[in-house]
């Protein structure tokens, strides 16, 4: 029986153990999957404590990634840009850290909801840890431009120079309500719609695009998804095809096979 649990503050909400114990099962796999709540300053004491029970690894969410980062020996390409870890492997005494929120996005835009990014204006609103470990993947994919909006600028500014590329550019939220031209995707990365606010954005801002919420709800449908589509934008989604992809990547991280992730999709269909 193989060990692995999320750790995060609250998490309760975690639909994490349903998606591994899903993978799992593909493989005929026999999976322990908790969830740990874990606040930031008993996160160490309490992972130290899993991995000495027989954990194998772990998913880390919110508050705890950036902390995650610094505890481990060894980063991935994306964690150590992220600078924020999302899942941890331990590896004969070591721990290892990757950043598979990212890469996990751009699965579920390409393949389960069949757009490109390549060439294409993307507006990022919110420049938190999610929006973080989205650039460099998004970077990866060639679009035209990215902008990153934000309530604090001085958080978008910073990504900018932290990334360090041409097609970054940051802005002021409050310059959303007077955009004259579409983005082709913009993605919500705040967490705005958790209390199921609209975001101040010009109608013309989402004329004919493809926009996604990272936050994700059980109807499938969020604040922004509901905004987006009032509003013109050609499809919108919630954010679960990224949670799913990213511990697709994660699942194979631990056990090194690719598990199916369109029957787990399937299984949330409201
Ligand atoms: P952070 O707390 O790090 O950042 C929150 C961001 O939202 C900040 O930019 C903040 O602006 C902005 N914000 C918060 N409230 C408002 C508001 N009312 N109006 C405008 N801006 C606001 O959160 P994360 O980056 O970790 O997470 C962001 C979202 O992404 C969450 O909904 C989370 O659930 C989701 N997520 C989903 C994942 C998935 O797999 N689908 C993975 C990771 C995250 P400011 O800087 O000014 O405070």
């Amino acid at each position: 029986m193989y060990k692995l649990t999320v750790f995060g503050h609250p998490i309760d909400h975690s639909l994490s153990p349903v998606i591994q114990q899903a993978f799992a099962s593909q493989f005929d796999i026999e999976l322990d999957y908790s969830k740990t709540d874990a606040p930031l300053e008993l996160f160490v004491e309490s992972l130290n404590a899993f991995l000495h029970e027989g954990g194998m690894g772990a998913n880390v969410t919110v508050p705890l990634k950036e902390e995650a980062f610094k505890l481990c020996a060894e980063l991935s390409k994306e964690a150590r840009l992220a600078q924020s870890v999302n899942t941890l492997l331990w590896q004969g005494e070591r721990l290892q850290g990757f950043n598979t929120d990212g890469l996990g996005l751009v699965q579920d835009i390409r393949h389960n909801q069949n757009q490109t990014i390549e060439g294409k204006s993307i507006l990022i609103i919110g420049a938190g840890g999610a929006t973080k470990g989205i650039i460099a993947p998004l970077l990866n994919q060639s679009p035209q431009s990215i902008t990153i909006a934000n309530r604090t600028l001085s958080k978008a500014e910073s990504l900018c120079k932290h990334f360090d590329n041409v097609k970054l550019h940051a802005i002021d939220l409050d310059k959303l309500a007077s955009l004259t031209e579409p983005f082709d995707l913009i993605i919500n990365a705040t967490s705005a719609s958790l209390g199921g606010e609209e975001l101040p954005i010009a109608k013309t801002a989402f004329k004919g695009c493809f926009a996604y919420d990272l936050m994700y709800s059980p109807d499938r449908e969020t604040a922004f998804t509901k905004q987006a589509l009032a509003h013109g934008a050609k499809v919108a989604c919630d954010g679960l095809g990224m949670l799913v992809e990213q511990g697709a990547l994660g699942f194979e991280i631990w056990f090194g096979q690719k598990p199916q992730t369109k029957q787990v999709l399937d299984k949330f269909q409201p």
